[in-house]
């Protein structure tokens, strides 16, 4: 997967209000003045990037049960699919799952152990732990190059993935491609402008931060969206704006604070966020 050609427009809304940002070490990021999208300048490779997420799972013979392989899972991921298959629920209480990014197919048996059909697409090893050690139909690829056949799927969700894209517009594109017409794409990604991170993002560009940037997740994350330039983005791929929100930190383990946290997301905006999206009929 190749850089996009012409990194000066902006990766979210394609508009070209796209100027110097800063340097962290290596990296220049860019930032847009209309939809205030951070990015990395240039995209430094799948292989480059993405180098945490490429060990190879152990491969057992047996194929486990949905219960099973969710037990083994740390409780965060857990969090994080619970919090994702309840917004599913809520937008489509039925209908097949395609999740773009499974990794190792948490979100997937959650809703196989509901009584969905589903099908996952993973570039990294992780995915083979869903293929081969719990019998799901993933895919090793990216979401442009993947083929189900023509299969439509009535959710495509993706979970903390669009912000590793080299191309977040071909990215989502091709997520609703995979839509039934009138189907729903669920994305939930970091929100890069929660308070915390503008304040480290301050303090790293005056110079008095230790560790400047490194709540960017540099290089992983390939863009720094909100809630403005992730709503951009669905727009220019086609598709209607259906909800939207933020979600809790999925490192917060007290169910108080939890709930505390969620219920004042809307004035104090949380570090991660969702968009639900409908590909028209
Ligand atoms: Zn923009």
């Amino acid at each position: 997967l190749n850089a996009p050609d012409d990194p000066k427009h902006c990766l979210a809304c394609g508009g070209e209000n796209v100027h110097f940002y800063a340097r962290a070490n290596d990296i220049v990021l860019l930032r847009c003045r209309d939809c205030k999208l951070v990015f990395q300048e240039s995209y430094p490779g799948f292989e480059e990037s993405q180098s945490d997420y490429l060990t190879a799972v152990e491969e057992g013979e047996r194929i486990l049960e949905p219960d099973e392989a969710l037990e083994t899972f740390p409780d965060f991921v857990r969090r994080s699919s619970d919090m994702v298959y309840t917004i599913i629920r809520k937008h489509a209480p039925r209908g097949s799952v395609l999740d773009v990014g499974c990794w190792m197919g948490c979100l997937l048996l959650l809703a196989k152990r509901d009584g969905r059909e589903v099908a996952g697409i993973e570039p990294a090893p992780a995915g083979d732990f869903g293929r081969v050690r719990c019998g799901l139909e993933v895919q090793r690829a990216f979401v442009e190059d993947a083929d189900f056949g023509g299969t439509l799927f009535d959710v495509v969700v993706s979970t903390q993935t669009i912000e590793h894209t080299p191309d977040p517009y071909s990215f989502l594109h091709a997520m609703g491609e995979f839509a039934k017409p009138g189907g729903i794409v669920v994305v939930t990604l970091p929100n890069a402008r929660n308070l915390q991170s503008l304040g480290k993002n301050f303090l790293s560009r005056i110079g008095v931060k230790s560790n400047p940037w490194k709540h960017l997740g540099l290089p992983k994350h390939m863009s720094q969206f909100g809630m403005k330039s992730i709503r951009l983005l669905g727009q220019r791929c086609g598709l209607e704006p259906v909800a939207s929100g933020y979600l809790p930190s999925v490192f917060i383990r007290s169910r108080a604070l939890l709930a505390l946290r969620t219920a004042l997301a809307s004035w104090i905006p949380t570090s991660n966020l969702y968009v639900v999206l409908r590909r028209p009929s």
